[in-house]
């Protein structure tokens, strides 16, 4: 803490990490006599930088840019860029530290990465929006490379963003390279690649539910956020035949008793990616309740599904969801529950899928994309969902098998922490001291 002042996001993620695999570590003492864990918490390298920009109206801004390479034990730094006014050293921080864990468990060789910047492209214009993207890749380019560091979309950063940021890549480097994830498919992307994060998350409930004999047909379901990975979640919910009762944003949340269905979720896709509009505005059109600067776990569900950001159930929520009968929580977004919400989850042994092993989906999907990228051949929607899903799977495994408990509970943090440690830990162990 002394050596990071400041970043609590990063504090605890590692504290959670750290909690669940000291008890591993003491029954195999050579990671310890290697110092993995002391080498994972710190960076292999930071990087920060300016980013110029002229607005609209002639303004010079300046924001600040970010890449954390955190891990490269296992294949090239891989992880999101989060445009935010939050974002933060600290945020990217925990974010690239809990990356090399999700990449280590997808199966696929991916180190651990993250960036971004807390330019806020809300309000902003699509030419301020390209503008910004442009200046950020002319610095990040040279940090980057299809062998070397790859990133894809987190919160703010979409498919139009990605768009730009590829432009000026290639415009700058003079390559058609898999650089990015998350492209457009007619130019380098991979069918279910926007999918893949919901999609992920909701396949990763439903192996948590085969464990009690059970499956999401019929269940009611909570969801945070109305972003991509939101928007994901909720169609394969309503394929799988769950009743989605609630979406949200920043502002607020929607109550829609009778559930979303596939024409009130296109609603939501133009509102949300086309207009950048309000959630709100889903209550006024369909009729339903809205409830302002409020998050949705005081919803009676089975199943919840937070995907919009960090820290965003307590405590408090995570008591009243179980309250309400809740018994499933997957995690969409990353690290979504506060360290005292998961010990509420823990202490009420309901089926808990934290965020690296539930989310892990969208990364898996990357991870596709950049294969088919290398091979430049193109994979059926049908190939990459078939894929998607056996990770999933995989992944639960895993989880079972590191966080299975005497009494028989599956506790999916300490799985998934082990799980993830291992191969990493393994190959740095190889590697010598680097
Ligand atoms: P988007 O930007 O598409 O959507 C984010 C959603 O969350 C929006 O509805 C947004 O509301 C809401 N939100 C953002 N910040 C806050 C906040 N501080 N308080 C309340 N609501 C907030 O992002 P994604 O859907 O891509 O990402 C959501 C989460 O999933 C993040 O935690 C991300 O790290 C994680 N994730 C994403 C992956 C991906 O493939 N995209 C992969 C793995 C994890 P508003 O519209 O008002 O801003």
């Amino acid at each position: 803490i002394a050596k990071n002042p400041g970043e609590s996001e990063f504090h605890q993620a590692v504290k959670e990490v750290v909690e669940s695999l000291m008890p591993f570590i003491d029954e195999n003492p050579k990671y310890n006599h290697a110092k993995i864990l002391e080498r994972m918490v710190e960076p292999e390298r930071v990087m920060m930088f300016r980013v110029p920009w002229v607005d609209d109206n002639g303004e010079i801004q300046v924001n600040r840019g970010f890449r954390i390479q955190m891990n490269s034990a296992i294949g090239p730094y891989k992880g999101g860029l989060r445009f935010h006014p939050t974002v933060n050293l600290g945020i990217l921080k925990f974010l690239a530290f809990e990356q090399v864990f999700k990449n280590s468990l997808t199966t696929l060789p991916m180190g651990g990465g993250k960036g971004g910047s807390d330019f806020d492209p809300k309000g902003k214009s699509d030419n301020e929006v390209m503008r910004f993207c442009q200046s950020f890749m002319t610095e990040l380019q040279r940090f980057i490379g299809a062998d070397t560091d790859v990133p894809a979309g987190d919160i703010g950063v979409g498919g139009r963003e990605i768009g730009f940021l590829y432009g000026q890549y290639k415009r700058i480097r003079n390559e058609f390279t898999g650089v990015l994830t998350g492209k457009a498919i007619e130019w380098g992307g991979s069918l279910i690649r926007p999918e893949a994060t919901g999609y992920g998350a909701v396949y990763f409930a439903d192996q948590m539910l085969k464990t009690r004999g059970q499956d999401l047909n019929g269940k009611i379901a909570t969801v945070s956020g109305s972003g991509n990975v939101s928007q994901y979640a909720v169609e394969k919910l309503i394929q799988m035949g769950s009743k989605v009762v609630t979406m949200s944003d920043s502002l607020g949340f929607v109550y829609d008793p009778a559930g979303f269905d596939e024409e009130k979720l296109a609603f939501v896709l133009e509102l949300k990616n086309i207009r950048r509009g309000r959630i709100k505005e889903y209550a006024d059109k369909y009729n339903v309740q809205y409830f302002e600067g409020q998050t949705p776990w005081n919803i009676k569900c089975d199943v919840a599904f937070p995907c919009a950001t960090q820290n965003e159930i307590n405590e408090d929520d995570a008591n009243m969801l179980i309250k309400n009968g809740c018994y499933v929580v997957s995690e969409g977004a990353n690290m979504p529950s506060t360290p005292e919400a998961v010990e509420v989850y823990l202490k009420a042994k309901i089926l808990y899928g934290p965020g690296k092993a539930a989310n892990a989906g969208g990364v898996s999907t990357s991870g596709l994309e950049m294969s088919q990228n290398s091979m430049r051949l193109p994979w059926s929607r049908e190939e990459v969902d078939a894929r998607l899903h056996q990770i999933m799977i995989n992944i639960h495994e895993t989880c079972v098998k590191y966080g299975t408990e005497k009494d028989g509970f599956i506790n999916y943090v300490k799985g998934a922490n082990i799980g993830g440690f291992i191969k990493v830990a393994d190959a740095m162990m190889v590697q010598g001291v680097v």
